[in-house]
């Protein structure tokens, strides 16, 4: 079946600085690393990394050419993603030694999405469809209530978390992802996520599955990661990919705990989804 995902696209800029910036200092970066990223784009290629048929949607500006053929390089179906009168997005992460970052994204085109766009890509979709969604984009409210109106699976990954968002896209929803974080402030604010099922992730901790009063858990793959950046992205797009081919919910979370954890073994977010192959060597 088909994997459609609503989603962002940045153009990522990873600078390694000695520390994180104080207010008013201007430091030197003893290193840039350019990429595709955004969670959309990631989650779409790690998708179709494992294997599934993916239909990206979402916007560039002009100057986002090379991350439509990137996407498209990976396997991502790219006829429903607009150019638009806007920057493509873009991000600015600055890593200090210790790991921690600083981001500032400019989001860009990724605002720029339109409802009829999105109906337009979603025509030909159906019941045993998937629509898959972040919150780096607009109009993610009007597509998951036309996704389930059509019958599709909704899995909302609500990050970065927005309440408005959430509390908007949630009567639409079958599946939320969070991380751990994002968990506790959706459980200080809504209490739950009512009748959809729900997947925490939580690093190195592994993951549950909450559904119909009973869990469901994953422990982490033991590896020794060297950059966690989009993990829970690989997670979330290879667990669509998995319950798109018909795995169970406990097979579907081993393979996405197996496909983060390669993930995190490389660097780069995108650059680093695994493929099937890769991720059922891992299980075998
Ligand atoms: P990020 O924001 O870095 O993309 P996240 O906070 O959304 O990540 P996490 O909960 O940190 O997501 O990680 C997602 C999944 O990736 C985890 O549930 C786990 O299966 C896998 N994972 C993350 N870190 C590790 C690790 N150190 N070792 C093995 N697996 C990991």
């Amino acid at each position: 079946m088909t994997l459609y995902c609503l989603g962002s696209i940045n153009a990522d800029h990873v600078y390694a600085v000695p520390h994180l910036p104080a207010p008013g200092e201007t430091l030197a970066a003893t290193g840039l690393t350019r990429g595709l990223g955004g969670k959309g784009a990631n989650q779409s290629v790690a998708a179709a990394r494992a294997g599934a048929r993916v239909v990206h949607i979402g916007a560039v500006g002009a100057d986002g050419g090379w991350a439509v053929q990137r996407l498209a390089g990976f396997g991502v179906e790219t006829d429903h993603i607009a150019t638009c009168d806007a920057p493509t997005g873009h991000a600015i992460i600055n890593v200090a030694p210790d790991g921690e970052n600083a981001i500032v994204i400019l989001p860009g085109a990724n605002i720029c999405q339109d409802p009829d766009r999105i109906a337009a890509a979603l025509a030909g979709a159906g019941p045993g469809d998937t629509l898959l969604l972040q919150n780096e984009t607009s109009h993610q409210a009007e597509a998951a209530a036309l996704a389930s109106a059509r019958g599709l699976r909704v899995i909302y990954s609500a990050a970065p978390f927005a309440l408005d968002a959430l509390r908007a896209v949630l009567p639409h929803v079958s599946l939320v992802a969070l991380n751990a974080v994002e968990a506790a402030q959706m459980r200080a604010a809504l209490g739950s996520v009512g009748g959809a099922e729900l997947v925490v992730t939580d690093g190195a901790r592994g993951a549950v599955w909450h559904h119909g009063g009973q869990s469901l858990s994953v422990a982490a793959f033991p590896v020794v990661p060297v950059d966690t950046t989009g993990a829970g992205d690989c997670f979330i797009g290879s667990l669509a990919a998995a319950l798109d081919r018909g795995l169970s919910r406990q097979d579907a979370l081993r393979y996405a705990a197996a496909a983060a954890a390669l993930q995190v073994t490389r660097p780069g977010t995108a650059d680093a989804m695994p493929s099937r192959a890769q991720v059922e060597a891992l299980l075998a």
